[in-house]
């Protein structure tokens, strides 16, 4: 299984995504279930936030990790509008409680708002002074603020940039990716799949005759190509055990130079650097 260095730890390259997780009772134990098939097959890293179906999307991961906490390297996000000094703390002890636990491995600004990235720093800083983060990252930066960030004091300390990234917003690898990369500080990729949209897309023909050629489903391939070079994280996000069981096996993957070329030619890389994208 390929696997990277996050937060400290050696992990596999997939995790787990829980966005619209929550969000319906009907659905709610197969969430539960869908997460708990991801760390049974392996998978670590499980990714939140206190935005997700406010707060559901926690409770269904805190469910999820009763009596098994140890086994997930638990991150969750605090909005933009949290994330001052106290704001942070308040948001933290929140997320805590609806997931059931002590301490938060990541904690990751969602994107950028209002409050001075020193300050949030300050914030974070502090839950790690307190033990109620092991870590702290930021999500939706671009090289600008990432730039920024690690001129405030303690901003070195990121752990990671969870990003947009995938075979049809692959901007990021000519310069973010790159560029956090030198300090050894992997990318978490968000919407892999594109939010399922990325089997449809153009170019998706290459990614069933990639497939093919491996016994593989386009999905794993998807996957596969964002964690081909050891420094992104993919975090899928499946509500069916199947599914994440199936996107775990992406981690065995090894795509070709043959496949690495016919993907490039249906999904290519935009000619120069491009502003960064969110959902
Ligand atoms: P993904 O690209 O992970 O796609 C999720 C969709 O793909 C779901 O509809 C899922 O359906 C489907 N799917 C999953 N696995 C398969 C498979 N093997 N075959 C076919 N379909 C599949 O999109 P997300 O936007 O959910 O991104 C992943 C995670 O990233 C989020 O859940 C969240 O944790 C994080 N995120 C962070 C953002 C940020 O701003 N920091 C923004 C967006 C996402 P089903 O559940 O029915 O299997």
């Amino acid at each position: 299984m390929r696997t990277l260095r996050f937060a400290g730890h050696e992990v596999p390259a997939i995790g787990l995504g829980t966005w619209y997780m929550g969000e319906g009772r009907a659905t709610r134990t197969q969430e539960v279930d869908a997460i708990r098939a991801g760390l049974d097959a392996g998978l670590r890293v499980v990714d939140t936030a206190e935005m997700y179906g406010d707060g559901a999307a926690e409770e269904v991961v805190g469910e999820a990790l009763a009596g098994r906490r140890d086994d997930a390297l638990l991150v969750s996000k605090v909005y933009p509008h949290h994330a001052s000094r106290d704001g942070v703390r308040r948001a933290c002890e929140d997320s805590l409680r609806r997931l059931r636990t002590d301490r938060l491995d990541v904690y990751l600004l969602h994107w950028r708002g209002q409050y001075p990235l020193a300050e949030t720093v300050e914030g974070f800083e502090d839950l790690v002074a307190d033990g109620l983060i092991a870590s702290w990252g930021v999500s939706n930066l671009d090289p600008e603020d990432m730039s920024e960030l690690a001129a405030v004091p303690g901003g070195s300390a990121c752990v990671t940039d969870q990003i947009l990234y995938n075979l049809t917003r692959r901007g990021p690898e000519l310069d973010l990716i790159p560029m956090l990369s030198t300090t050894q500080v992997p990318v978490m990729a968000y919407s892999p799949l594109e939010q399922s949209r990325i089997l449809d897309a153009a170019g998706s023909q290459a990614l069933e005759e990639v497939a093919d050629r491996h016994g593989a489903t386009p999905a794993q391939v998807a996957l596969a190509w964002c964690v081909r070079d050891g420094d992104v994280l993919a975090i899928p996000k499946s509500a069916s055990a199947e599914r994440v069981r199936e996107n775990a096996a992406a981690a065995d993957l090894e795509l070709t130079e043959a496949d690495l070329v016919a993907l490039d030619e249906a999904f290519p890389a935009p000619d120069g650097p491009v502003p960064l994208e969110m959902l």
